[in-house]
């Protein structure tokens, strides 16, 4: 039994199928990239395991526990966290306030802005900065904070949840070349010490092949395609329906971001 289970997973808008009947699996110490073209219906798929969408058929199984139907909140107490954004009325408390904030959260206690406990799970904090490499940042205002730091400081606050399956749905929208690859890479690491189980999307080819484990590939809402980054790479289907036949694949194809 793997510890996420996901089979036949489909969604139906109207007379439209956005996801049609998709299966994979994902473990523990596991970086698992998702990819395929625009609207091939990743989001969707993340968004009907992480309980943000009902899904129209299929199963989610967490450690054989059915999730499909549970509130995204109870999914993510399952251990199923999700790449938390920074709220823009957050960007005024320092760095480790918003991972406190996150703490706080999944402790379920309810934040107060003059509360005096203002060390409240502090020390946690600081030690989950020190996993994204930013604990020298740790008093600044998150207003102040690069792209690329916001993003780390985001991936802080969704561990904050201790989660066993992470989803990152473009954990690197917006950002350049280099910075993508760094955050990856620390996703990656995080996998590895802490034995997560992560599912992400990019769309740098040359970021998901440096770094994904295993790589499964949607087209119009099917999976054409799983495997290693080599069986990925040299998959005909893959070949044809994502880069356009006839062409052999550029590690640096990066399609256009969606707005
Ligand atoms: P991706 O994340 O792979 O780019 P999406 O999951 O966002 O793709 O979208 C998959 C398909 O489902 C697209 O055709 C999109 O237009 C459609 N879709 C997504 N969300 C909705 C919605 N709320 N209502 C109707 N159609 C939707
Ligand atoms: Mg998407």
């Amino acid at each position: 039994m793997s510890l996420l289970e996901v089979r036949q997973l489909s969604k139906r808008f109207g007379g439209n199928i956005a996801v049609d009947q998709v299966s994979f699996d994902l473990n523990p110490g596991e970086l698992l990239a998702l990819i395929g073209p625009n609207g091939a219906g990743k989001s969707t798929s993340f968004n009907m395991v992480g309980g943000q969408l009902p899904a129209s058929d299929g199963s989610v199984l967490l450690d054989g526990k059915e999730l499909l139907g549970l509130s995204s909140r109870s999914i993510v107490h399952q251990g199923v966290g999700r790449t938390f954004q920074i709220a823009a009325t957050f960007a005024s408390l320092t760095v480790v306030e918003n991972v406190q904030m996150a703490l706080l959260s999944h402790h379920r206690r309810v934040f107060s802005f003059w509360r005096p406990a203002a060390g409240l799970y502090r020390d946690e904090a600081i030690q989950l900065l020190g996993l994204v490499n930013m604990q020298d940042q740790a008093e600044r205002p998150c207003s102040e904070l690069a792209y690329g730091d916001v993003k780390r400081v985001e991936l802080a606050m969704s561990l904050a949840g201790n989660p066993r399956v992470l989803l990152m749905d473009e954990p690197t929208a917006g950002m350049a070349p280099a910075e993508r690859h760094a955050l990856v890479g620390l996703v990656k690491q995080l996998v590895v010490q802490r034995r997560l189980a992560v599912l992400f999307t990019e769309h740098s080819m040359d970021v998901v092949f440096a770094h994904a484990d295993r790589i499964i590939v949607l087209a119009r809402g099917k999976l054409i395609a799983e495997g290693s980054v080599e069986q990925v790479r040299q998959h005909p289907k893959v070949q044809e329906v994502y880069f356009g036949s006839g062409k052999t694949m550029q590690t640096d194809v990066s399609p256009e971001v969606k707005s």
